[in-house]
C-alpha cells in the first residue's frame, strides 16, 4: 500500500498522460454516488482542459440529483449500452468511485473487467477488493465526495472547484450523512462542509433541491410503508418493510422513489436494525437495504453473510436470490435465531 504522498504522486502521473477518461460508480446511484464522480468530472476538466471525461453509471440515477452540473452528459449503460461501451472502448484511465468491488457495477463492471485501462479506486467501504491499479480507500471518510474533496485539495486543485463542483459534492456529504446526523467520523468533514459554503454553495437550496423532492406518489408510498408495511419485532428492537412489484407499480415506482425509506423505522426508539426488500423489476431477486442504529450491530457483516452485498458497518445493501415471502421468512429466522440485540 503507497503512503497518500506517494499515491497523489502516482495519481498526478497518470493524469498527466491520459487523454480519455471514464469515471463510474455503482449500480443504483444515490447522492454520494453522483455527486462524488460528477464533482470529480467537474474538476478534472477544469485542472485539464484537454482530456475528455465522461462518466457512466450502471443505470439511471434519481431525478432528485438531475440538477447536478454535468448530470444531463452521464450516461446510463442500461439506457445507452452502445454509446457507452464506444466511450469505453478507447478510454485510457478509468476512476472507481463509491464502491469496492467491480461486481458493484452488473453488466458495466464485466464490460470494465477486460479492459486494459488502469482503474484508480477512490472509495470509502470496507474491504475493497484487488481489481485496483490505485487505492484510495478511507474508511474515516464520511462519503466518496469527502475523500475526492481530499484528493482535489492534494493535488492543489482547490482553487478549481467552481460552484457546481461544490454543489455536487455537498451532495454526497449531506445525503451519505443524513444531513450529518451519522457517518461524520472526524472534525474535518465539517470543515471540509465550511469550505464548500465558502466556494458559494446554498446549503438550504442543495437540501432543498434533494429532499424536498417527492411525487405525491412516492409520499403516499411511504404513507403506505410505514402505516400498512412495516413489521415490528420489539423482542429483536428490529423492523422490517418489504415491496412486492405490484406494490410498487401501484405507486408509479421511479428510481430513488424508496430512497431513504429504510432509514424510517430506527426512529421509533426500541428499534436498531431495519431493513427494506423490494422485488426487482423482472423478479428474478429481491433487492435488500439494512440500517443499524448504534455500535453493536454491523450490517456490513449481515449484508456480508446472508444478502451477498456489504456496505459499511450501519449502512449496507445487497440482494436476495428468491421470492419476497422467503426472503421475509429467512430475514425473521435471522431475527429469531441468530441476533440477540
Ligand atoms: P442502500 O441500502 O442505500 O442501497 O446501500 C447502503 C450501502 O450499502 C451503500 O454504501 C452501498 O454502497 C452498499 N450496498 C448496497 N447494495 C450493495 C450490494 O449489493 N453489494 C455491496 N457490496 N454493497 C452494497
Ligand atoms: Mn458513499
Amino acid at each position: 500500500m503507497l503512503t497518500w504522498t506517494n499515491s497523489i504522486k502516482a495519481l498526478q502521473d497518470m493524469l498527466s498522460n491520459a487523454k480519455r477518461v471514464l469515471v463510474v460508480s455503482h449500480m443504483n446511484p444515490d447522492g454520494d454516488a453522483v455527486g462524488a464522480s460528477l464533482a470529480w468530472r467537474s474538476y478534472l476538466r477544469a485542472a485539464y482542459p484537454n482530456m475528455e471525461v465522461r462518466v457512466a453509471f450502471p443505470n439511471k440515477f434519481p431525478e432528485f440529483l438531475r440538477w447536478i452540473e454535468g448530470a444531463e452528459q452521464a450516461m446510463a449503460y442500461t439506457d445507452k449500452k452502445e454509446a457507452t461501451l464506444d466511450y469505453i472502448k478507447n478510454c485510457d484511465l478509468i476512476f472507481c468511485l463509491d464502491f469496492n468491488d467491480l461486481s458493484r457495477l452488473e453488466a458495466l463492471g464485466e464490460a470494465l473487467a477486460a479492459h486494459s485501462a488502469p482503474r484508480v479506486l477512490i472509495d470509502h467501504h470496507l474491504q475493497p477488493s484487488e481489481e485496483f491499479d490505485l487505492v484510495f480507500s478511507d474508511v474515516s471518510m464520511s462519503s466518496a465526495s469527502e475523500l475526492v474533496y481530499h484528493i482535489v485539495v492534494a493535488l492543489g486543485g482547490k482553487p478549481l472547484l467552481a460552484k457546481g463542483a461544490a454543489e455536487a459534492l455537498y451532495v454526497g456529504l449531506m445525503t451519505d450523512t443524513g444531513s450529518f446526523s451519522f457517518g461524520v467520523k472526524t472534525p474535518k468533514t465539517f470543515r471540509m462542509a465550511a469550505d464548500l459554503m465558502e466556494l458559494g454553495i446554498d446549503k438550504d437550496e442543495v437540501a432543498s433541491k434533494v429532499y424536498d423532492s417527492y411525487s405525491e406518489k412516492r409520499m403516499r408510498l411511504l404513507g403506505y410503508c410505514l402505516h400498512r408495511k412495516m413489521r415490528v419485532f420489539p423482542k429483536q428492537k428490529a423492523a422490517y418493510i418489504s415491496l412486492s412489484r405490484e406494490e410498487l407499480d401501484e405507486f408509479c415506482f421511479q428510481p430513488g422513489d424508496t430512497e431513504g425509506f429504510v432509514n424510517f423505522p430506527l426512529s421509533i426508539k426500541k428499534v436498531a436494525l431495519s431493513a427494506l426488500f423490494t422485488e426487482s423489476q423482472d423478479k428474478t431477486h429481491i433487492r435488500v437495504s439494512l440500517r443499524s442504529k448504534g455500535k453493536i450491530l454491523s450490517v456490513n457483516e449481515l449484508a456480508r453473510k446472508h444478502f451477498n452485498g456489504g456496505g459499511h458497518f450501519n449502512a449496507s445493501g445487497g440482494k436476495y436470490f428468491d421470492s419476497l415471502k422467503n426472503c421475509e421468512a429467512y430475514f425473521e429466522n435471522i431475527l429469531k435465531n441468530e441476533l440477540y440485540l
